[in-house]
């Protein structure tokens, strides 16, 4: 039966939808765990790619060619690049691009080679779902005034956004750098480490791919603190309240 794909980085990306799934099986295949069960009324598989986009890529192939998935959702935290995407918001991805992608002066710098494309967008009616998912949950509160206070977000003013987010091999934590991506992509609204090797992969085969991102940290001197806080005490949250929600929405 074909399955729908939860995937993230990191453990505490997905640490709450994994707990929902107590009763899966679990395959391994290229070192990562491939956990098999029903959510929210779906089959669903989730799985941890790790970092970074290679290993991204190794898992959404990984998926399709073992799994059978129809579509694929990645969730997890970024930074946030444009100055409206702020720590605690959320990023739906419209489409990925890869920021170190450089094969200058042989093809474009961010082009592909041999794609001839440097932006590749994800499924429009799922990433409209996800949108409406995490503006329904926002809107909700996935947070507790406590939490709130300790990652330092103003009460009721989380926001929803919708657009590019760059991928890239490197960890984005100087502001210095966070502006020069700003320069040259300026409709980027965040950075993380693995969307455009999941929506490349998609793209190959053809298998709908849709993705969120809270922002966790500005991509700032920052950053390092405000991820590590963000990623241990609410990233798993939100990737359960929103997904529930998109979930309850997806045809059987
Ligand atoms: N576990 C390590 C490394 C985390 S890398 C640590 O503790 O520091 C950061 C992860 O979060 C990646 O999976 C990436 O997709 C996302 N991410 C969050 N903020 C980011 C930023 N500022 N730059 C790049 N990736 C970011």
């Amino acid at each position: 039966m074909s399955r729908i794909a939860i995937v993230s980085a990191m453990h505490p990306e997905l640490a709450a939808v994994l707990a929902g799934l107590p009763q899966a099986q679990k395959h391994t295949v290229a070192g990562r765990e491939f956990v098999l069960g029903r959510w929210h009324g779906h089959e669903v598989v989730a799985v941890l790619s790790r970092i970074g986009k290679v290993a991204a890529a190794t898992t959404a192939t990984v998926l399709i060619e073992r799994f059978d998935v129809r579509q694929v959702v990645f969730t997890g935290v970024a930074g946030g690049v444009a100055p409206v995407a702020k720590v605690g918001d959320v990023v739906v991805a419209s489409g990925f691009m890869q920021h170190d992608m450089d094969a200058s002066p042989l093809f474009p710098v961010y082009e592909v080679p041999l794609y001839g494309r440097s932006h590749f967008a994800t499924d429009a009616r799922l990433t409209a779902q996800l949108t409406q998912a995490a503006q329904a949950a926002l809107a909700q509160g996935i947070l507790d005034a406590a939490d709130l206070a300790e990652m330092g977000m103003p009460v009721g003013r989380t926001q929803v956004h919708q657009g590019l987010i760059l991928s890239g091999d490197r960890f984005v934590s100087t502001r210095a750098e966070s502006q020069r991506l700003q320069q040259a992509l300026p409709e980027a609204l965040a950075v993380e480490m693995e969307g455009a090797a999941v929506a490349q992969v998609c793209h190959d085969y053809g298998v709908p791919f849709a993705a969120l991102r809270t922002i966790s940290d500005r991509a700032d001197d920052d950053a390092h603190a405000d991820f590590l806080k963000f990623v241990e005490r609410v990233a798993s949250r939100y990737s359960a309240a929103i997904l529930a929600r998109f979930f309850a929405q997806q045809p059987h």
